[in-house]
């Protein structure tokens, strides 16, 4: 519910029959009921009393461990091929939720299923976690050679970024094939586990959202639609590093605001105000376009000073359509990049016209034309 006042909604008759049927119970009959939410913030106080639900565990995103133990859950059921080792994929996967992980596994089950293998090999992890990561590939989506150049332009001037700053994450992959609503992605993915960020780090991720936009501004002269998604991510993170972080010089070590949406978190909101005058409102405002400002001289400074660099990207992905992070470490080293096998996974329609056209040919000529015999 969006909390637009009090009332009789559905929320509320949930929890009063919770409420009821909990109290059937005697403490004493040695009933334990256990309840999970990943909506903690909504749950009504009267159910959390003691007696009630009276322990919270958290539990978070799993750790290396838990991840490889996630794994070798999912994966019970399905073949693996021997060049598969559980312990390297979760170390390859943080940040990753067990459902992560368990879509992980279908995915790479499925891919090895398409190509008729008989167990699913690394490589198949390997293209089922680029699939979990950044969406599946629109192959369909028609785009011209213009906006294939504007939108490898703009992924090279992420990845830079994030090349050259230490802070950032270091770039797993680039591709300008387009996937779910994007038209290319830079994916970053962190060294490890990650529990908390820096000032830093924050700042080099608004830097890297900033590279696409600035590439395009330096290359072409003009602005396009395609840093819609980036600019708002990059105001996300400076506003939250102002008012949720205290990250501000000038605001100081405050926290400014109740929770940001908070009205789909079933507050009521109405009552909700803000604790801070407008003054501060305004301060607020000129801080996170200030801090934004700043990032955006230094990037603009960085993607002037490796435009040869952005370009040598922006060309290998016309070429390629992916390039993974020693690849681009080759071209922005300005080494030759190492020729590449193709992996090509077939359609599910490739894939049956494929059996189809076998078949026809054991018809017509008793048998698929055999190989020449090696001499
Ligand atoms: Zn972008």
């Amino acid at each position: 519910g969006a909390g637009l006042g009090g009332g009789h909604d559905e929320r509320e008759q949930t929890l009063n029959q919770l409420l009821v049927e909990m109290d059937g119970f005697e403490s004493n009959e040695g009933v334990i009921i256990v309840a999970a939410t990943n909506r903690p913030d909504v749950l009504d106080p009267a159910i959390l009393r003691p007696g009630r639900f009276d322990r919270r565990i958290v539990v978070n995103r799993p750790d290396v461990r838990g991840r490889e133990e996630i794994l070798k859950v999912h994966s019970k059921r399905v073949p693996l091929a021997p060049d598969v080792d559980l312990e390297i994929i979760a170390r390859g996967t943080p940040g990753f939720a067990g459902a992560d992980l368990e879509n992980l596994v279908n995915e790479a089950a499925l891919l090895a299923a398409r190509q008729d293998k008989d167990a699913v090999a690394r490589v198949d992890f390997e293209l089922a976690k680029d699939k979990v990561l950044m969406g599946s590939e629109r192959r369909s989506a028609v785009m011209t050679d213009e906006e294939k150049w504007n939108t490898a332009i703009h992924e090279a001037g992420h990845a830079v970024v994030m090349i050259t700053n230490d802070n950032h994450d270091p770039v797993h992959k680039v591709t300008i094939i387009p996937r779910g609503r994007a038209l290319g992605v830079t994916m970053p993915l962190p060294r490890g586990d990650v529990f908390s960020r820096t000032k830093e780090q924050f700042e080099a991720q608004i830097q890297s959202a900033l590279g696409g936009r600035i590439a395009e501004e330096i290359f072409f002269g003009k602005l396009t639609t395609g840093a819609a998604n980036d600019l708002r991510q990059l105001t996300q993170i400076a506003r939250a590093m102002v008012c949720e972080y205290g990250m501000s010089d000038k605001l100081g070590p405050l926290t400014y605001g109740s929770e940001e949406g908070s009205v789909f978190l079933g507050r009521d909101y109405t009552s909700r105000q803000n604790d801070y005058s407008e003054s501060t409102a305004r301060e607020i405002d000129q801080e996170v376009r200030q801090m934004i400002q700043t990032e955006y001289d230094r990037v603009k400074a960085l993607l002037t000073e490796h435009r040869d660099q952005v370009e040598a990207i922006a060309k290998a992905l016309m070429d390629r359509e992916t390039l993974d992070a020693e690849e681009l470490k080759a071209i922005f080293e300005g080494r030759e990049l190492p020729p590449r096998e193709r992996v090509i996974i077939p359609s599910y329609a490739e894939r049956d016209k494929a059996k189809q056209d076998k078949r026809k040919a054991a018809s017509i000529f008793g048998g698929p034309p055999k190989p020449a015999p090696s001499t």
